[in-house]
């Protein structure tokens, strides 16, 4: 198969040369001014690029006629005869000769004749009177009369010579005598034929014949009684550019070398080259060395073709920045950084102010029989809350109203790290503290008010003993008493009441009171 392709070429590029020589020096085989062609009957195959006419072409033939008396002329057809004159008269045929055109003329000729016997008398009459029967008797009669008849008269008697005499007729006043004479033969009728002559008929033959038909041409024609017309429609074209066939290529092209192709004319064959541009370099690029934000890359371009190589640098690439968060702590400062994560180069930074504030708004509350919490205060270094979305707060125990240790548990997100765990409680009353005696006008003793309180119990007891009994319940944070007459220890607690039932508060340190002096 490769062999055949290379073999083909071969051929074809001497087919081409030769072929190029020869279109040189000829005229212009397909294009504006391109010859037409002969005219053909065939209507030719449409091609690209034809420009094809038709025109009617007429051919005729002439009709020639002659006569002749002959009744065959060589190359000649008869197509009638006629009888143009007649031989010389024949006959006479008792037969009737008629037919085959032949002139014919009867004629009615007598045959016989036929006669009948007359018997013939006379005698002689003398112009008057007297009659007489014989001249020789009476010499002087003048006039001979004759009688014929048909048939013989009746015998008279004899004359006195001795002739017979025969009675004719009587003409009224006599009859006439008569003599014979004899008989004789009179015509009768004619017995008749009829007989023919005839002329044999002189033809004369009548001919045409067609003459070959005329070459076609252009000129038209009309068809008559002794012109036949043919007629056809006849074509020429000729072609008004090349219409080329499939390319074949001659000289492959290189990279850097022009390569040569030929297509053929299917119109007129003529072979037109052109030049396959050269292919250049079919380069495949490859990184050889990736850029960085730092340094230049490097991309390889190969010719899968000819391997030649070309080497381009890739400029280096952007720094490839990340958001980099230090988070805030409460011992530290944070930031937010935008920085290359391959050479470190930070483009800019900002300090996250570090989490100063973190308490709790109360850590203790006075047990009331309500939901008791306190909410959390965080704040920076600039004394900015720091917003809730930034850390989650999880009470231990968000609904209790019961005394008790709880926790707040605030934990940090986003720009903020660390979780910190705060305490609260819910406390009976404070202990009661600062009960001082008071010497003034009915005052008797005092103490500091305890937050919450509701009120407080008083007991006192004996100084030298331990017998506290309650003695007041105030609810104010006094108790007078003026008749104080021994030295007594007091202590006081404070209580709240929750559901009907006093909770107390841790009694305050025994104090004791003097009497005043
Ligand atoms: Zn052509
Ligand atoms: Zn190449
Ligand atoms: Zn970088």
């Amino acid at each position: 198969m490769k062999k055949t392709v290379k073999l083909l070429f071969v051929f074809f590029a001497a087919f081409v040369v030769t072929a190029l020589a020869a279109a040189s020096a000829s005229a212009a085989s397909c294009g504006p001014d391109a010859p037409w062609s002969a005219w053909s009957d065939t209507k030719p195959t449409q091609t690209a690029n034809m420009a094809v006419e038709e025109a009617t072409f007429y051919s005729y033939r002439t009709k020639s006629t002659t006569s002749s008396s002959s009744s065959s002329l060589d190359g000649w057809t008869r197509y009638d005869y006629a009888v143009t004159g007649y031989g010389s008269k024949q006959g006479p045929v008792t037969y009737d000769p008629s037919g085959n055109d032949r002139k014919v003329t009867s004629e009615r000729y007598v045959t016989s004749s036929n006669y009948k016997t007359v018997y013939k008398y006379y005698h002689w009459w003398d112009g008057s009177s007297h009659y007489t029967v014989a001249w020789s008797q009476w010499g002087s009669y003048q006039y001979k009369q004759t009688v014929e008849t048909d048939n013989p008269l009746e015998l008279r008697g004899y004359s006195s010579d001795g002739t017979p005499e025969y009675k004719y007729y009587y003409n009224g006043t006599n009859y006439w005598v008569v003599y014979p004479e004899g008989t004789r033969q009179v015509w009768v009728s004619d017995n008749y034929a009829t007989r023919y002559y005839y002329q044999e008929p002189i033809y004369t033959y009548y001919f045409y014949k067609w003459s070959e038909w005329s070459a076609y041409s252009q000129t038209e024609q009309t068809a008559t009684s002794t012109k036949q017309v043919s007629q056809k429609t006849m074509y020429r074209y000729r072609y008004t550019a090349h219409d080329l066939g499939a390319e074949t290529v001659m000289t492959q092209p290189t990279c850097t070398k022009t390569g040569l192709s030929a297509r053929a004319c299917k119109n007129c064959g003529d072979i037109i080259t052109k030049t396959i541009p050269k292919k250049g370099h079919t380069y495949k690029s490859k990184i050889t060395r990736q850029p960085t934000c730092v340094e230049p890359g490097v991309r390889t371009y190969t010719c899968s073709v000819c391997k030649k190589t070309v080497k381009k640098e890739i400029k280096t690439v952007d720094h490839t920045y990340k958001r980099v968060v230090v988070k805030a702590t409460t011992a530290r400062n944070g930031s937010i950084k935008s920085k290359c994560a391959v050479c470190g180069k930070v483009a800019s930074s900002k300090t996250i102010r570090r989490i100063q504030t973190l308490k709790l708004s109360k850590t203790a509350f006075l047990v009331n029989g309500k939901v008791r919490k306190p909410t959390v205060i965080i704040r920076n270094t600039n004394g900015k809350d720091i917003a809730a979305k930034y850390y989650t707060v999880t009470y231990s125990n968000a609904k209790s109203k019961a005394i008790g240790t709880y926790t707040v548990t605030v934990k940090f997100k986003g720009i903020y790290g660390g979780t910190k765990v705060l305490t609260y409680k819910i406390t009976r009353p404070a202990q009661v503290s600062g009960i001082e005696q008071i010497y003034e006008k009915g005052i008797y003793f005092r103490w500091d008010k305890v937050s919450g309180a509701q009120g407080y119990e008083v007991f006192i007891s004996p100084a030298n003993a331990n017998e506290f009994k309650k003695v007041a319940t105030q609810t104010n944070n006094r108790l007078k008493n003026s008749n104080l007459k021994a030295s007594i220890k007091v202590k006081i607690r404070a209580y709240v009441v929750i559901d009907g039932k006093k909770v107390y508060g841790s009694f305050s340190k025994t104090v004791t009171m003097k009497p005043f002096k």
